[in-house]
């Protein structure tokens, strides 16, 4: 099978190669065309995923699909931004139809999860290694940046944690566990749902927000250092997910969810006014902090004395994260 016919049967006949309001022009010419509002902004990114280096092989081609276009869809909705659409860029030692016809059902199903487009990519031979670039829109001047998390401000997460770094001792280490437990946690690592319509709605509410991928407290770390606030996270308040706690007891549970990477849930921070009417159009977030003046992020137990911070993460989870 060629490069064009590889290309026109497994992504431009894709449903999602469809096309949807927005899209002007998709697979097939030099570029695609995106149709942008005056008073709109485009919003963009990349995530490349190298087999062996971001994800374990051998895997399910459909696993993969759904992982490679839900890590990046989630920068999306960390930016509060609307999806529009995406390009794929797919490098693989060969052509062979029935991986092929598997990540292009994975591929599908995310992007019909997060409604993108699929609007144009490059193909070419070498080591597997997936790039997937997303576009999204946004009022102009309302994306959810890092940088204005207010001293006052509420600190919320948008659902459990510690899932997908727990998954990883059921895919590098061999560990076993029952069916339902198994499901969950390798669901959370291979089909993460990008928190899209969160985004969305914290648009003109949060101060600042982003996609939890490096883990809780590096990626707080990040919104306090953008801001020029510390963030301080009450441990007993974070959310941790209940097929981790199972797997790896409540101490190894909380740990993953503190510093294990990959749960692609939105950490924002809030002005309190808000939270409210949040909390019952978004059942799943959890208030676990808050922002006060000072640098970075401290972990306080529940007399709210400082507790020493995790000091390098979960090494023994650290190897799969680029
Ligand atoms: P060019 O010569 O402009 O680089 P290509 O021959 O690489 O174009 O690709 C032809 C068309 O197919 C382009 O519109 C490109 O965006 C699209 N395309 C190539 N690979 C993929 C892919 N893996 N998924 C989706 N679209 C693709
Ligand atoms: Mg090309």
């Amino acid at each position: 099978m060629g490069e064009f016919e590889l290309i026109r049967r497994y992504f431009a006949s894709a449903a999602c190669a469809a096309g949807q309001p927005g899209v002007v022009l998709g697979i097939g010419d030099d570029c695609a065309l995106l149709q942008l509002a005056a008073d709109e902004q485009l919003a963009i990114s990349t995530d490349t995923l190298v087999a062996g280096v971001h994800f374990p092989q051998p895997c399910s081609a459909e696993l993969l699909g759904q992982r490679a276009l839900a890590v990046a869809a989630s920068d999306l909705a960390g930016m509060g931004a609307s999806p529009l659409g995406f390009t794929l860029a797919l490098t693989l030692p060969q052509a062979d139809a029935p991986w092929l016809q598997g990540f292009a059902d994975g591929l599908q199903q995310m992007a019909a999860a997060c409604g993108l487009s699929l609007i144009g990519g490059d193909t070419t031979r070498g080591p597997l290694s997936l790039t997937v670039t997303v576009f999204g829109r946004l009022p102009a001047g309302q994306a959810l940046t890092r940088g204005a998390a207010q001293e006052g401000d509420l600190l919320c997460v948008g659902g459990e944690l510690g899932a997908a770094c727990a998954a990883l001792e059921l895919l590098l280490h061999g560990r076993e566990a029952p069916a339902a437990q198994r499901d969950a946690l390798l669901q959370a690592f291979w089909s993460p749902m990008p928190q899209l319509s969160l985004g969305e709605y914290l648009r003109g509410r949060a101060s600042a927000a982003l996609d939890i991928s490096d883990g809780l407290l590096a990626d707080c770390g990040h919104i306090a250092q953008a801001s020029g606030v510390a963030l301080q996270i009450e441990q007993a308040a974070v959310p941790l997910s209940a097929a981790a706690e199972a797997l790896l007891g409540h101490t190894a549970a909380q740990l993953c969810a503190l510093s294990g990477g990959d749960d692609y849930r939105l950490a924002f921070t809030l002005p309190a006014e808000h939270w409210p009417a949040l909390s019952v159009a978004f059942p799943t977030v959890r208030r676990i902090g808050r922002v006060v003046a000072g640098t970075g992020v401290q972990l306080l137990d529940e007399q709210g004395c400082p507790l020493p911070l995790p000091v390098s993460g979960y090494q023994h989870f650290g190897a799969v994260h680029g």
